[in-house]
């Protein structure tokens, strides 16, 4: 039995979420984006960020939670060192007051469900930069402030999962629905991390920390697996423990013992006042909530007609699927649009797509492309050319037709040309033009070779009419 708790920034914020310190803590010099209120001085007051209750309430209505009408925050009380205020504000489901999501289901894409027990909006505590060797050997570690107080939305799920590579499903289509909210650039180093606790029949439960991209979990998890598995086999009593993820050894290690929730002592935020949401409040979110990842996909396929296949590669990939839909205002045609996406387009930005922005610096436009299909449609130019054009496009951002001219690399519709290309065709495959007169695929292989003969630009139709004429009315 495997569950998890996951970790979310919400990356789409300009400031923290109980002062005005900047919520892009990245690439700043270290404790320059710190205030009295993220560092917990005597007298100061935290004040709640409004976008961040918004931003939390709509993760918590896509994963199928219900959103109560009042939250409220509480102090978890722990001493380590990347907290400088001691105690963390989070949330906690206690005397009929719950956090701001509880009792989800969210459908993994074979349908199995995964139950959410419970979302809630915390503070993010700092960083512990460890100067020298690892966590188990050093004489000293730094701290860095600037991330504590940043706005953190976790996910806590049931023990569903019952193998690895669902829980790496779930995470890539939780990736993908945070990304489609808006909420969280899950690319950003450290803006997602999962806490995963992995049990199995009649041991104890083994809670693994640290792992601080979603890509390590299946390791991690892999790992404690095979672990947990040899102490059975030998007899040896699986411990409650929690346990450090390296991702250096990629092993897991026992470290410090865990506290009980009773050793936090949490009680109520003062200084925060109970928030009410309002009635209102979950039917207006409602209405402004992006389209997600099922949406998208029903709308690809119903509206514009594209496969089930086709689709899923598209919305997958938000980024691709924002520039096919603008691709499509300028020239709505749908499926040869989607077709040249994923294909001829995607193979030349394959080496980019783990990159944040990969196609906002693209010289290559949805009007480029838009271009380039109406050409095909209009019998201009053929597939192949038309791949040989995008490649020009993608380094210097001329438009198609441009290119088209510059190159005169126009399809060649004209008889006498053709009828010339087929002509010395001929000449030189004289044994494949005999086996052509009784055997089709000959006739293709004498087609390849006219293809050839024009640098692909003969409009094949017109070419295999003359071909098959020339086969059978040798004197014409
Ligand atoms: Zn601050």
């Amino acid at each position: 039995m495997i569950g998890l708790e996951i970790h979310a920034q919400i990356t789409a914020l300009n400031s923290k979420l109980f002062c005005s310190c900047r919520g892009n803590y990245r690439e700043l010099g270290p404790n320059t984006n710190i205030c009295e209120i993220c560092c917990g001085l005597p007298g100061s007051l935290p004040v709640i960020n409004q976008k961040a209750i918004e931003y939390s309430a709509m993760t918590s209505l896509a994963l199928g939670c219900k959103v109560p009408d009042k939250i409220m925050f509480y102090r978890k009380n722990y001493f380590y060192p990347d907290l400088p205020k001691n105690f963390q504000i989070t949330q906690y489901n206690v005397y009929g007051y719950s956090s701001i999501g509880v009792d989800g289901i969210y459908e993994l894409d074979d349908a199995k469900q995964i139950r959410i027990s419970r979302i809630q909006l915390e503070e993010d505590p700092g960083r512990i930069a460890y100067s020298e060797g690892s966590m188990n050997v050093r004489n000293s570690v730094l701290l860095d402030y600037n991330r504590a107080g940043v706005a953190l939305i976790e996910i806590v799920t049931e023990p569903d999962f019952t193998s690895p590579k669902e829980v790496r499903q779930f995470l890539n289509k939780l990736s993908l629905t945070l990304e489609y909210i808006g909420v969280c650039d899950t690319l950003l180093e450290g803006s997602v991390r999962c806490d995963v606790n992995v049990s199995m029949e009649g041991g104890n439960k083994v809670e693994i920390k640290n792992i601080n991209s979603f890509r390590e979990v299946e390791k991690a998890i892999n790992y404690e697996i095979t672990r947990q598995s040899s102490l059975y086999s030998r007899n040896l009593k699986i411990e409650l423990e929690t346990r450090h993820w390296d991702d250096r050894k990629k092993i897991t290690f026992k470290s410090r013992s865990k506290e009980e929730e009773h050793d936090y002592r949490y009680f109520p935020e003062p200084d925060i006042p109970i928030i009410v949401l309002g009635n209102d409040f979950v039917s207006n979110l409602k209405k402004r909530m992006p389209e997600l990842p099922n949406q998208r996909f029903e709308c690809f396929v119903s509206k514009y007609k594209l496969s089930e296949h086709t689709s899923n590669i598209l919305i997958n990939d938000k980024k691709l699927a924002d520039f096919f839909e603008a691709t499509l205002k300028v020239h709505f045609s749908p499926t040869e649009i989607a077709n040249f996406l994923i294909t001829d387009f995607k193979s030349l930005i394959e080496d980019d797509s783990e990159s944040t922005d990969y196609l906002k610096n693209l010289k290559v436009k949805p009007e480029h492309i838009a271009e380039l299909v109406k050409l095909i449609e209009g019998n201009k130019i053929s597939r192949i050319t038309a791949k040989d054009i995008l490649v020009k496009i993608f380094e210097s951002g001329m438009l198609p037709s441009e290119v088209m001219n510059n190159t005169n690399s126009y399809k060649i519709a004209d008889e006498k040309t053709l009828m010339d290309a087929v002509q010395s065709v001929f000449d030189k495959e004289k044994s494949a033009v005999e086996d052509a007169k009784t055997n089709s695929e000959a006739i293709n292989f004498l087609l390849g070779k006219v293809m050839k003969f024009t640098n692909g630009r003969a409009d094949p139709k017109i070419a295999m009419r003359i071909i098959n004429n020339k086969l059978h009315n040798p004197d014409k």
